[in-house]
């Protein structure tokens, strides 16, 4: 089954969406299976990572900014390309196990929608295969 999420995200930052991608498996009724997160955007992307503390969401956005700066030789007009760059960078998708219809995550885990060249309204796909 094909899942569709609509959200709308700050400038910059990670957004917890471990719940609706549960949702999702439940309402599919899987037991057993797989599922895929998957960021349809080029400046946004989907990363797993922990759930626990906060200052990680924002330590992993100014890391990023330091490794990719908005550098004054980019050509792209619409001049997001550092935000393009990260998107590659963390990926358009993950893919997570289902077991006894639950996500197996680790304990400190949780699954971020990564927005970086907000705010917009975003969407993100999960596709929950098995039986
Ligand atoms: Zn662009």
């Amino acid at each position: 089954m094909l899942f569709d999420f609509k959200l709308s995200t700050p400038s910059q930052g990670l957004i917890d969406i471990t719940g609706e991608v549960q949702a999702a498996i439940t309402e599919s009724g899987v037991n057993e299976g797989f599922c895929i997160v998957f960021c349809p955007h080029t400046t946004a992307a989907v990363t797993i990572n922990e759930n626990a503390d906060p200052d990680v969401k924002s330590d992993f956005v100014m890391g990023l900014d330091k490794a990719f700066p908005d550098l004054e030789g980019f050509d792209h007009a619409e001049g997001n390309s550092d935000a393009h760059i990260k998107s590659s960078t963390v990926g358009a998708s993950e893919t997570i196990i289902i077991s006894g219809g639950r996500l197996l995550l680790g304990t400190w885990q949780g699954i971020y929608f990564c927005e970086f060249d907000g705010p917009r309204n975003r969407k993100f796909y999960v596709k929950v295969m098995g039986g």
